[in-house]
């Protein structure tokens, strides 16, 4: 097996869901090799070694500088077919996911999306996907090469095995096509603290909390823990908090140390984005409700009443 791995990178900062498939495909074997495409991307190119990849493409250009899909779609197909890579991974973003469908379609090659694993069996690739509702796993696997996989965001974590890889510079030609869009604007969302896919504590909202009002509570427990604030589907459905919180199947898959879900029933599709979280604590008054089946604490009572207690204990002993 030959991969490539395409690292995505923001603002300097190689993307830590690139990184965690990137461990991923070292562990499975064969020649692991990675991508990073932008402008002014050599450092970052050596900083993925770290993680075991053995030799890192580079294509530095001006025309790559903004996080467009087509001209990546270009970098990419040159990079597959010179390198004659086999399998070509990438970690599901918005960018990522216009990137490998635009590849899959230059190259004729399948695309397996929503991936939550990868394994090899009798020295074939299988990639894992939950499906009906995330109910069930299913097999999914490919007909032909080069093989191309999207993996669902938050699904592996990077490991450092250390080294420094072979750093290698390449060219493209860009299609007319690819350049027709450029970027305008690109702003930043105002946030403060974490974001739900990087904070070690989560503290989420659901229905429980009985309007947006509610989530100032959540809000005042997850800044005495440092953490950041998720939502279910239900509250951003009803307007109460931003989508950008959504944990769940339609929306983010998270990891934390610790997620706290506050007032949530614990519905599938929720379960499906926060279940690896290493512990969870409910709180909700329903002592039957779904959510207390796989918590590691559970709290059972009015969570106006609780929340409120526990922020101003875990004030205390902060300051103590
Ligand atoms: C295709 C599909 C995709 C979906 N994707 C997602 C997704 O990505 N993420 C997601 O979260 N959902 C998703 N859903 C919706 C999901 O099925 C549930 O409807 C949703 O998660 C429920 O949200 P909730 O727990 O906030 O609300 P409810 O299910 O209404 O639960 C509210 C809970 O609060 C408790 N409660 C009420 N008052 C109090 C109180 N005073 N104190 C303590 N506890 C209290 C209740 O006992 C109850 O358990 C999806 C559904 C479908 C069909």
């Amino acid at each position: 097996m030959k991969t490539l791995v395409f690292l995505e990178h923001h603002e300097g900062v190689l993307q830590k869901d690139s990184l965690g498939v990137l461990s991923k495909a070292v562990s499975l074997g064969g020649e692991v090799e990675a991508v990073v495409l932008g402008q002014g991307v050599e450092e970052l190119a050596a900083g993925a070694g770290r993680f075991g990849a053995t030799r890192v493409h580079v294509m530095d250009d001006v025309l790559l500088a903004a996080p467009l899909p087509q001209p990546r779609v270009d970098a990419l197909e040159t990079l597959v077919g010179e390198g004659g890579f086999d399998t070509v991974l990438f970690a599901a973003s918005v960018l990522s996911a216009d990137v490998a469908a635009g590849l899959a379609a230059r190259l004729g090659a399948g695309l397996n999306y929503d991936l939550t694993d990868l394994v090899v069996e009798d020295g074939q690739l299988v990639g894992k996907r939950p499906a009906l509702g995330d109910s069930v796993y299913v097999d999914a696997g490919w007909t032909s090469e080069p093989r191309l996989a999207l993996v669902r965001s938050g699904t592996f974590e990077p490991s450092e095995t250390g080294g420094s890889p072979d750093v290698q510079a390449y060219e493209s030609r860009f299609q007319d096509f690819s350049l027709a869009a450029t970027m305008v604007e690109q702003a930043h969302e105002e946030a403060e603290g974490p974001s739900i896919e990087d904070a070690e504590v989560i503290v989420a909202g659901g229905r429980g909390l009985g309007g947006p009002e509610g989530f100032a509570q959540v809000e005042e427990l997850a800044k005495a823990l440092g953490g950041a604030v998720a939502a279910t589907r239900a509250v951003v459905d009803a307007g109460w908090y931003p989508y950008a919180a959504q944990v769940g199947q339609t929306g983010k898959t998270v990891s934390p140390k610790l997620y706290v879900a506050v007032g949530i029933s614990g519905a599938i599709q929720h379960k499906v984005g926060m279940q690896s979280s290493a512990l969870i604590v409910a709180i909700n008054k329903d002592p039957n409700a779904p959510i207390f089946e796989y918590a590691d604490f559970g709290v059972v009572g009015d969570l106006n009443e609780i929340v409120p207690k526990l922020t101003e204990l875990v004030r205390q002993r902060r300051a103590a």
